[in-house]
């Protein structure tokens, strides 16, 4: 190990700031690639998932939140692929729940196993849950996961809302031609059960076959325009941490949100960096900057530095921003899934 670094660096949260000042507070972490839909903005049906062997362990994946949070990061997001088909997820989320110094441990799902996980996630400690439903149709549901559990999902919504976490957000991404005329309808479903709502632009990650994502591109103003004409919007307050910008929706507690990688670019405020399931620290959704923490944890005797000073120096590696343009080939070759939404 080498002692001067560990010496000139003085583990706290002071040194999860990156070289444009943005501070590193909130860490998302994949805990598998694999997943039981095909969403069809996401992942080929016939795609190739990593072998178990290259995957992190739940103690290896425990470890590295654990540091993340002793070095100050106060949020933390588990994500996939689907996490909840993770064996043993539960056990995971109660040690990084239960860690000293965390304010909120949060989750992303597609809901399939919301129905009978929904009360062990709030008394593993989840305080918050995101739930992708793209939309309300469950012969479109089927066309978009590739997948007819359409039901299953909206049981677990219902369940969901049933427990004690703080706010519950649905997720939906909008692709022009095949969902767009749901946007109202999908943000009606959400206020009504007293939820957030945040609808995403289609980002380029990885080579889809189903279809164009040029095409398919709606952007959030759009978007918005489209809800206007059914709800009274007002510019909120709300900060979650994560990329949406949020609305108040006039007579209703739930608000309205937009994620707009292509048409608001806000890696300005940029606060998150993701680990993927193999254990590679990505500083940036949009580019390929990562530094590969497994090492750090299976050989830790034949490396130079901690693992905790692995993380702090893999900071100088986040980007100032990423640049995505859809009439490209995609240049991030891996899929959402791999990186964690
Ligand atoms: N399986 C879980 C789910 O679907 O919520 C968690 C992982 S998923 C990769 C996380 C989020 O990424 C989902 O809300 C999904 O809709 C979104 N997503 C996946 N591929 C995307 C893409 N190419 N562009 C924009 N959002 C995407
Ligand atoms: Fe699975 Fe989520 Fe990707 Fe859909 S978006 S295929 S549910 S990882």
């Amino acid at each position: 190990m080498n002692n001067i670094l560990h010496e000139v660096i003085p583990l706290s949260s002071a040194n999860l700031i990156d070289p444009f000042g943005r501070h590193i507070d909130y860490v998302r972490i994949s805990v598998t690639d694999r997943c039981d839909f095909r969403c069809t903005y996401c992942m080929d049906e016939d795609v190739t998932f990593l072998r178990r062997k290259d995957i992190l362990s739940l103690e290896e994946i425990v470890n590295i939140a654990q540091t993340f949070i002793k070095l100050g990061s106060k949020r933390i997001r588990i994500t996939g692929g689907e996490p909840l088909v993770r064996k043993n997820i539960l056990w995971a989320l109660e040690q990084i729940s239960n860690t000293p110094g965390l304010e909120e441990l949060t989750l992303t799902t597609n809901g399939s196993q919301l129905k009978k996980m929904a009360k062990s996630l709030s008394n593993a400690g989840v305080t918050r849950i995101n739930v992708s439903l793209d939309t309300l149709s469950p012969e479109l549901f089927e066309k978009m996961t590739r997948r007819d559990q359409f039901h299953q999902v909206i049981e677990g919504i219902e369940e969901m809302a049933l427990h004690d976490f703080k706010r519950n957000k649905i997720n939906s991404v909008i692709l022009k031609n095949h969902n767009d005329n749901e946007i109202a309808d999908l943000a009606q479903f959400a206020l009504n059960r007293n939820m957030d709502i945040s609808f995403i632009e289609e980002m380029p990650l990885g080579v889809i076959t189903d279809h164009d994502r040029a095409a398919a591109y709606i952007s959030s103003d759009e978007i918005i325009d489209t809800l206007k004409k059914r709800f009274t919007l007002n510019p909120s307050v709300l900060k979650t941490g994560g990329p949406s910008t949020y609305f108040d929706v006039e007579n209703h507690q739930g608000h309205i949100g937009i994620i707009s990688p292509h048409s608001h670019n806000f890696c300005s405020t940029c606060n998150r960096i993701r680990l993927t399931a193999e254990g590679r620290l990505l500083l940036c959704l949009g580019n390929e900057h990562s530094m590969d923490l497994k090492p750090y944890l299976r050989q830790p005797e034949e490396q130079d530095i901690t693992l905790d000073e692995a993380i702090i120096k893999s900071l100088d590696l986040k980007p100032e921003k990423h640049h995505f343009n859809l009439n490209e080939e995609p240049q991030i070759l891996r899929f959402m899934s791999a990186t964690g939404g």
